[in-house]
């Protein structure tokens, strides 16, 4: 019965492998979690759309708005130019401007949930998480007469709490596969140039038409953009496409 004491006490007296070991093992997974809570396409915290499969086609996606003075400017400039995209809108703004998510909706846009005052929801707990998706998702539905089915989080930042809190509510959470940081203002020739270098196809581009922390947001600059970025997507052969083609 004593044969197995020796090996046991070797493995487990104070030496210098099993501590590394473990530090080792700790900052993989600790690795692991940053990467599910801080990278928006990590599949470590549940599903997420994170790019299309077919090379032609990309998706175009605005978040943070509605935002008076902007929104309009990039309907239009949808519109004119024949493109779909999913608006992920915040809750708070939501509600104060109904008629103009009515007005992405009319124009056969999605829209998506990106919660109630754009909260960092990694840095919330179980009753904020819901409360800021069911919150917004009540206000859409009422708005829309419709089940909203897709759901960003803010900055991509999720938990296990935000992934519950979205399946609670059957929506599909996306992320994106391009960001050009257009929220820093560059300028809207310099924004359409980082959009035409690194647009690839299958890419679903995050452009912001709102502000999640101010309002009005100052968005002027990508609203200017957008007839020059869907130009230079088309002169490379790529089509834009609804995101909902995404939802397998
Ligand atoms: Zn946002």
């Amino acid at each position: 019965m004593a044969e197995g004491r020796p090996t046991c006490a070797r493995r487990l007296s104070p030496g210098t492998e099993v501590i590394p070991l473990l530090v080792g093992a700790g900052a993989a997974a600790g690795a692991l979690l940053a990467h599910g809570v801080y990278a928006p396409t990590s599949p470590v915290f549940g599903p997420v759309i994170g790019r299309g499969r077919d090379p032609r086609r990309v998706y175009l996606t605005f978040d943070d708005g509605p935002n008076p003075g902007v929104t309009e400017r990039i309907l239009d400039t949808l519109a004119e130019h024949g493109v779909p995209a999913a608006f992920f809108v915040v809750g708070g703004y939501a509600e104060r401007f109904p008629a103009l998510v009515r007005r992405i909706a009319d124009g056969s846009h999605e829209i998506g949930n990106h919660t109630w005052s754009h909260v960092k929801l990694h840095r919330s707990g179980p009753a904020r998480v819901r409360a800021e998706l069911e919150r917004t998702d009540a206000v859409l539905r009422d708005l829309l007469g419709r089940p909203v089915r897709l759901f960003r989080a803010p900055h991509g930042y999720r938990t296990p709490l935000v992934t519950r809190a979205a399946a609670r509510l059957g929506y599909s959470v996306v992320g994106w596969s391009l960001g050009v940081w257009d929220t820093a203002r560059p300028g809207a020739e310099e924004i359409r140039r980082r959009v035409r270098s690194r647009l690839r196809g299958g890419g679903i581009l995050l452009l912001h038409d709102g502000d999640g922390y101010a309002m009005p947001g100052a968005r002027e600059q990508t609203a200017d953009a957008l007839p020059g970025i869907i130009r230079d997507a088309r002169a490379a052969g790529l089509i834009f496409a609804p995101l909902g083609e995404l939802l397998a």
